[in-house]
């Protein structure tokens, strides 16, 4: 299969070209250049299959051609090693836990899969390439957990200089050998922004391999189509129209689930729940679509003013306004509302949500409770509470527990590499290697 442009002035290229490349030439990003519907029998059948059953079928769909089955079906099964579990939370809405793997947050499912393609891509190659990512928090320990000590590689994560958790920035910083933390002084728009230069500057390419492990590379983003055939095979049998409510930043995780759609998983809608960062619900409302600067929230991983994935939106939607607003519902709240879900749902059911799966399920139920039909709800659980401890214990006056794959980070030594927010420091940085 081949992979084309959201931008569409350049041609089609290979998959190893387009996860090798991550940014197309012209700037764009990847896209598959047809989308392929799987079988009916298949998404009968749904209800049956395990998660990396299902993930080997839809990862099939795009990948066959370049990567043998023999390779796939193991790179499926190591990516998902963990459990997603679907729970209930109340009557029709259930929490969709994305958070059980090794750095706690959702990013780890695209970004294993993701790290398992690269090396599988570049294993007959010599010579270094240098990973390039940049983080609202989450997305950076994800992608060094899947490339610590892989030989030959080299990751740079750029985080926004004290916008992400303690912890996060704990997990961001203690990893040292081919890891290397750089704390720009800016807002994640701007890390993003650097990387995407670097992505695109003639010297650095010449220098070496070089590439990008955000949500803007496709081998994170169809991953991230897995778990909604999952989630929703085990809720058809219930025989009402599913939502699915998806905490937005950067829309990788959300245009994953559309993804999943225009493979033919009849989702009824997709609900995109922001925080302040608002361009998207605005645009649906408006029809205006004006990224700005980010404010920074509680819910930090999804402080984004310019989210990347909305090219690849209005690719899926031929630009078209009015197929959005069929397809996403868009709703924003405040961290005054997010903490008091956090709260209730708490105090209600027993249930605890963190600052991001909090305004995810905030958006499940105001579509359920605007929706003239009965339909079942899943918002998507994307970090594990304990990431955002300070903000949680605050919000509960209650300490809460940390589960120990997070306290090993807390107790190990920082190295950090401070820059102003100029293209040119991150030049040297990454020429310095
Ligand atoms: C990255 C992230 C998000 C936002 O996901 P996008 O794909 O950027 O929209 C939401 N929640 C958490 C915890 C995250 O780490």
């Amino acid at each position: 299969m081949h992979f084309s442009s959201t931008s569409q002035q350049t041609t089609s290229v290979p998959l190893k070209q387009a996860v090798l490349k991550g940014l197309a030439e012209d700037g764009g990003l990847y896209m598959p250049a047809s989308i392929p519907v799987l079988p009916a029998s298949f998404f009968e059948q749904l209800h049956q299959l395990s998660l990396p059953e299902i993930a080997f079928t839809v990862a099939s769909a795009f990948l066959l051609e370049d990567v043998p089955a023999h390779v796939l079906k193991p790179l499926v099964e190591e990516t998902l090693n963990f459990e997603i579990p679907l729970v209930e939370v109340e009557k029709d809405v259930y929490s969709l836990e994305l958070f059980h793997g090794p750095t706690m947050a959702f990013k780890d499912v695209g970004a294993r899969f993701m790290s398992r393609l690269m090396a599988y891509f570049t294993q007959d190659k010599s010579g270094e390439m240098k990973v390039i990512v940049a983080t609202s928090g989450d997305t950076g320990s994800a992608v060094a957990a899947g490339f610590h000590n892989v030989p030959g590689i080299q990751v740079y994560i750029l985080f926004p200089k004290g916008k992400v958790s303690p912890l996060q920035q704990k997990q961001l910083t203690t990893w040292g050998d081919n890891i290397t933390a750089i704390e720009v002084e800016g807002t994640f728009d701007d890390c993003q922004q650097l990387a995407k230069q670097a992505l695109a500057d003639k010297e650095l390419n010449r220098q070496g391999r070089i590439t990008s492990a955000n949500s803007i590379n496709i081998a994170r983003l169809i991953p991230q189509s897995f778990y909604y055939f999952y989630a929703y095979g085990q809720l058809q049998q219930q025989g009402k129209p599913i939502v699915f409510s998806v905490p937005s930043g950067n829309f990788g995780n959300l245009t994953g689930g559309l993804l999943a759609a225009a493979m033919g998983l009849p989702v009824h809608r997709f609900v995109a729940a922001t925080n302040a960062n608002n361009v998207v619900p605005q645009y649906l409302q408006t029809g205006l679509y004006s990224p700005r600067s980010s404010v920074q929230t509680i819910s930090n991983a999804m402080d984004v003013g310019s989210p990347s994935n909305f090219a690849r939106m209005e690719a899926l939607f031929g630009g078209e306004l009015e197929q959005f607003r069929r397809r996403i519902a868009g709703y924003t709240f405040t961290d005054e509302e997010t903490r008091k879900t956090i709260r209730e749902v708490y105090r209600q059911h027993g249930y605890l949500l963190d600052p991001h799966g909090a305004v995810a399920y905030s958006g499940a139920r105001k579509f359920l409770a605007e929706a003239p039909e009965p339909a079942i709800a899943v918002f998507l659980e994307t970090a594990h509470p304990a990431k955002f401890r300070e903000v949680m214990e605050a919000t509960l006056g209650e300490a809460i527990s940390i589960p120990a794959r997070l306290q090993e980070f807390s107790e190990k030594q920082e190295h950090i590499v401070p820059m102003q927010n100029r293209f040119e420091e991150l030049k040297a940085i990454l020429s310095q290697a």
